[in-house]
């Protein structure tokens, strides 16, 4: 299976928390946090739409500025998401700078900001032609912690503890599309950018009597085929991926209960682990986990891939003892699990 997302940490583990998503066959990508992210291309940067941070702690905020740079005086809207207070940090940020000469710019460029709590969604625009002032607000109370949906994807929130409340994610692709290519070959057909359209025409829920040349150009092998008759000869559906983002929250029973949610059965899961089981009480006061506990929680939801990250600088030298204590904890947590046959 060819993922649809393509997820990676900004930074080594023991850097900024933040992982850079790469959309498959196209120039989107979204972020979940906002650290220093100079190791990200100005050029993955712009393709950047939409950022998920999880809380304004300056290792998880700092980087808007880079991102404001390279974006100003083009034509492209940021869609920010935090939780509550996010919107004040996010005025206060663009308040600190002068913007006098920005009414000049030829393009349009524009910050949506999105405070995400159990109860509302609240948000405001900031426009560059208008020294991103906050203007407009949306209030939307149904289904607060789906923060966006996509025909072919969606990203829901939960308000996890942080002693403040601080944002987990979880990216889910509605379902995958596989292609198989060598039906493809069977057709005479290459690859190329229209089998994109072709599957957002199945995420749109087209009628499958639909005609491939009514949906914009497609090779002449193909034109001929309804979408649903091309669907069946070329492609197979299975379950969409999942990736879930979590960094900075206490292990308590309603943030267990809540991390397992959002990592249930993930593909990627990427999961802080500040500290190591032996320096506990210090993760607990600190309101962070522990390498252990980040790895049960990875076992106990069944995820595919674990990816621990935002370890503690005092342990530079030490970055093996967490992913080892990690692994052994999510292997038991796994083996644990109602159902499973590995002991
Ligand atoms: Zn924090
Ligand atoms: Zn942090």
């Amino acid at each position: 299976m060819r993922p649809s997302f393509r997820p990676q940490l900004i930074n080594d583990p023991f850097g900024d928390p933040g992982v850079f998503v790469a959309f498959d066959q196209q120039n989107r990508a979204l972020m979940f946090d906002l650290g220093e992210n100079q190791s990200l291309s100005p050029r993955d940067i712009l393709k950047t739409t939409h950022v998920f941070v999880t809380h304004t702690h300056m290792d998880h905020f700092c980087g808007l500025d880079r991102l404001l740079r390279l974006m100003l005086g083009r034509e492209k809207t940021l869609h920010l998401y935090g939780p509550e207070g996010f919107i004040e940090k996010v005025a206060a940020k663009l308040g600190g700078y002068t913007w006098n000469l920005v009414n000049h710019y030829n393009h349009p460029f524009k910050i949506v900001a999105t405070e995400v709590t159990c109860r509302q969604q609240t948000s405001r625009h900031f426009l560059c032609h208008e020294g991103f002032k906050p203007s407009g607000r949306l209030v939307r109370k149904t289904s607060p912690l789906v923060c966006l949906r996509e025909p072919d994807f969606k990203v829901t929130a939960a308000v996890l503890d942080h002693r403040i409340p601080c944002l987990g994610f979880r990216l889910q692709e509605r379902f995958h599309v596989n292609i198989i290519t060598s039906r493809l070959a069977k057709l005479e057909t290459e690859p190329g950018p229209w089998l994109q359209t072709f599957k957002k025409a199945l995420y749109r829920n087209l009628p499958p009597e639909t005609c491939m040349a009514d949906l914009g150009p497609v090779p002449q092998t193909v034109a001929g085929f309804s979408l649903g008759r091309l669907s069946s000869e070329i492609a197979t559906i299975t379950a969409g991926q999942v990736i879930t983002y979590i960094a900075d929250a206490i292990f308590n029973k309603s943030n267990s209960k809540l991390m397992l949610e959002l990592a249930s059965g993930a593909d990627q899961l990427f999961i802080e682990a500040a500290f190591l089981e032996a320096d506990r009480q210090v993760a607990a006061r600190k309101h962070h986990l522990t390498a252990a506990q980040a790895g049960w929680i990875a076992g106990k939801a069944g995820v595919r891939k674990m990816i621990i990250f935002h370890h503690s600088p005092r342990y530079l030298d030490r970055a093996q003892e967490l992913q080892g204590e990690a692994r052994r904890a999510y292997l038991q947590a796994l083996g644990h699990r109602p159902g499973s046959t590995s002991g």
